[in-house]
């Protein structure tokens, strides 16, 4: 398994809370019964609302009881969606008091969804293993785009706990089950609700200036042993980041593990799938990314409108300064790997980061997560680092449990740095895409007792204003030098001390642009993510055509466009799938690069990709007979980074990236 499968999602609502202002309280009673799959509620609502609003609830529910200020209301409209809705009409006073009381049926718990499937269900599962009541299922009644403060009291039957985000204000444990309540008293955009059979480990943190921060995990017990690891990790975090931001908004923070592969972050939680605990590098880097998101999504909400800043920040402050922290290699491997995620993205697939709103698919997390962090580090790389924190800092001072924009962060930027950064935010944001960078030409000459290198750049139209990293190889070391280039074809000259020998654009990949085809060695991911890519597949019926046929599904977003064997290939990329013999064949017969030495007669099945003669990407995989294909299924879609993976049955056993080749000009000796 990959980190990409633990790519987290920030549960907060779909919505741009269009009631910010208003003043709402539910008071919550909820009794769930996994093993029934029945839940029984029962909601005070306040609502200081002067006009009319929309009370709603999932649509499976049956409520039982509506009172308006003591009053019975109509029947509820049913909608084409999952809700039902009742339309409640302005009052003579902005105080208003609803009774809910509602009963239903909650959906089995599918343990084997995968990630992309939990992400995507709006359902409420129950089952011995877990609940999870997802804010979007409905599963209580809420009005529709008000931020509410809550308070909800649960009841469980022994052996099993549970939570929603907020402050524990109760615990109790009897023979006859399990009752906690939860105190949430910022406006907060949605509430999810978790149960299982968990223990619970408990620790404490003194945070910014001595407030004492609960924490706890709620573990499976087959994950117990780990508990203590995993509350020390998240203390580490909790002080890194209360130190770098400000403050940890909330009273506690719990890790809680879940019987699917997901991960979500919720204020003062993360619910992490049991299995995705039990890897040793999720503490090291995902769980960190969850917390922080207690600052950045659920600390300061994103303003969906203008596009989710929020994962992207998250990003750049947790994932991409950890690899920061291991060292500048590391640092740059996540750079690349952004670039080159980004390259296997087909243009018109590459949307302005002001229109990501969440993840929903492999696309849009390239956009969100990748491109986003990207521009947080040239931002940081143009204002400092000093101004960089400060600007953090100053945003979240401000912007707490508020709705924000993008335009928020740039102004609190240039508040700290002094700078107009509007031309800055305004080409990352609002534009699609990203530069095609090109080094079209170099040559040095003598200048005095020094040299002259002369450096031609273009860049694709309309041309962005970028500050682009040149470095200079000199007899004598590198030299270092970062030019401005804002047309779409500029030559600059740069004075170096000792006679230069080659010039490389953009070495450390710190410019947020489309890599060139030579740059970008082709990975896996691009046949998954490119909507265009037409798919192979070899073997003619069997058990073979179908695991063939499965694979190439879930390896894609998007339903499989098959081509013929026999047919000519498109100017598109090309996913190949077969078994081994019938595989060389075809790529013989058709003159493509045969199998690498990388992969050759390692294990029971290899994937690979190479270029095509065109320039378009070829994805391959072969297996050594129809169960080895088979097995591939769950495996083989978390690899999308690699160039290469080799598998024994469903386990890699080898991967790899084809090298990067940055631009780079020689430069021709001159005569003295
Ligand atoms: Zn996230």
């Amino acid at each position: 398994m990959s980190a990409a499968l633990v790519v987290c999602a920030a549960l907060t609502a779909g919505g741009v809370p269009a009631m910010a202002a208003a003043a709402v309280e539910y008071d919550i009673a909820v009794r769930v019964d996994p093993v029934a799959r029945v839940l029984e509620g029962r909601s005070v609502i306040t609502a200081d609302i002067p006009g009319a609003f929309v009370l709603e609830l999932g649509k499976r529910f049956e409520a039982t009881r509506v009172l308006l200020d003591g009053k019975p209301v109509g029947p509820a409209v049913r909608n084409a969606g999952t809700l039902q809705a009742w339309r409640i009409p302005e009052g003579a006073h902005a105080a208003r008091r609803l009774e809910i009381q509602w009963r239903g049926k909650l959906s089995p718990l599918d343990a084997s969804l995968d990630h992309r499937q939990a992400l995507r269900a709006a359902e409420p599962v129950s089952g011995a293993e877990g609940t999870f009541l997802p804010d979007a299922s409905g599963w209580y009644p809420r009005i529709a785009g008000a931020l509410a403060r809550y308070r909800v009291r649960l009841e469980l039957p022994r052996g099993q706990r549970g939570l929603v985000a907020g402050r524990l204000i109760e615990e109790s444990e009897s023979p006859t089950g399990y009752r906690a309540g939860f105190e949430f008293r910022h406006p907060a955009e949605s509430i999810d609700f978790m149960a299982g059979p968990y223990r619970i480990e408990t620790g404490t943190l003194r945070g910014a200036g001595g407030r004492p921060i609960r924490l706890r995990t709620y573990f499976h017990p087959t994950i117990a042993a780990l508990a203590r690891a995993y509350l020390e990790a998240v203390k580490g975090y909790l002080e890194l980041y209360e130190s770098w931001i400000g403050a940890y908004p909330f009273t506690e923070f719990s890790v809680v593990s879940s019987p699917t592969p997901t991960g979500f972050g919720m204020p003062t939680l993360t619910y992490l799938g049991v299995d995705v605990l039990r890897l040793p590098f999720i503490r090291a880097t995902s769980l960190g990314h969850e917390v922080l998101h207690n600052w950045w999504g659920n600390g300061v909400y994103p303003d969906y409108a203008s596009g989710n800043w929020s994962e992207g920040l998250t990003t750049f402050m947790a994932d991409y300064a950890y690899r920061e922290r291991e060292g500048a290699e590391a640092a740059r491997e996540m750079r690349l790997a952004w670039l080159r995620d980004l390259a296997a993205l087909p243009p018109a697939q590459d949307a302005p980061l002001a229109a990501f709103t969440a993840r929903t698919h492999g696309a849009s997390q390239i956009v969100g997560y990748n491109k986003a962090a990207m521009v947080f580090l040239m931002l940081r790389d143009r204002i400092g680092r000093d101004a960089f924190d400060r600007g953090i800092r100053e945003f979240w001072h401000d912007r707490r449990f508020r709705v924000s924009s993008w335009a928020e962060l740039r102004r609190a930027f240039e508040a700290a740095s002094g700078d107009d950064l509007t031309g800055f935010f305004g080409q990352w944001i609002a534009r699609p895409g990203a530069p095609l960078l090109r080094m079209a030409d170099a040559a040095s000459a003598r200048a005095g007792s020094a040299y002259r290198v002369t450096v031609t750049l273009s860049q694709s139209a309309p041309a962005y204003r970028l500050r682009v990293p040149l470095s200079v190889r000199t007899v004598a070391g590198i030299v270092a030098r970062t030019v401005r280039l804002e047309g779409e074809r500029e030559t600059f000259a740069l004075e170096v001390p000792d006679r230069p020998i080659e010039v490389t654009l953009d070495p450390e990949l710190r410019v947020l642009r489309r890599l060139a085809p030579g740059e970008a060695p082709p990975i896996l991911r691009q046949v998954m993510v490119d909507r265009t890519t037409v798919t192979v597949l070899l073997p003619d019926g069997g058990a073979a055509r179908e695991a063939a046929r499965s694979l190439a599904a879930r390896l894609q977003d998007h339903a499989p466009r098959l081509l013929p064997p026999g047919d000519e290939l498109p100017a598109a990329p090309v996913l190949v799938i077969g078994l081994q013999e019938e595989l060389d064949a075809w790529l013989a017969r058709r003159g493509l690069p045969s199998r690498p030495e990388r992969v050759r007669g390692k294990g029971s099945a290899q994937a690979w990709t190479a270029s095509r003669g065109d320039g378009a990407t070829l994805a391959i995989v072969s297996a050594r007979d129809a169960a080895s294909l088979a097995a591939l299924a769950r495996s083989l879609p978390h690899y999308g980074r690699q160039s290469y993976v080799a598998f024994d049955g469903a386990r890699a056993v080898g991967r790899g990236t084809w090298p990067a080749r940055p631009q780079l000009l020689t430069l021709p000796s001159q005569s003295r």
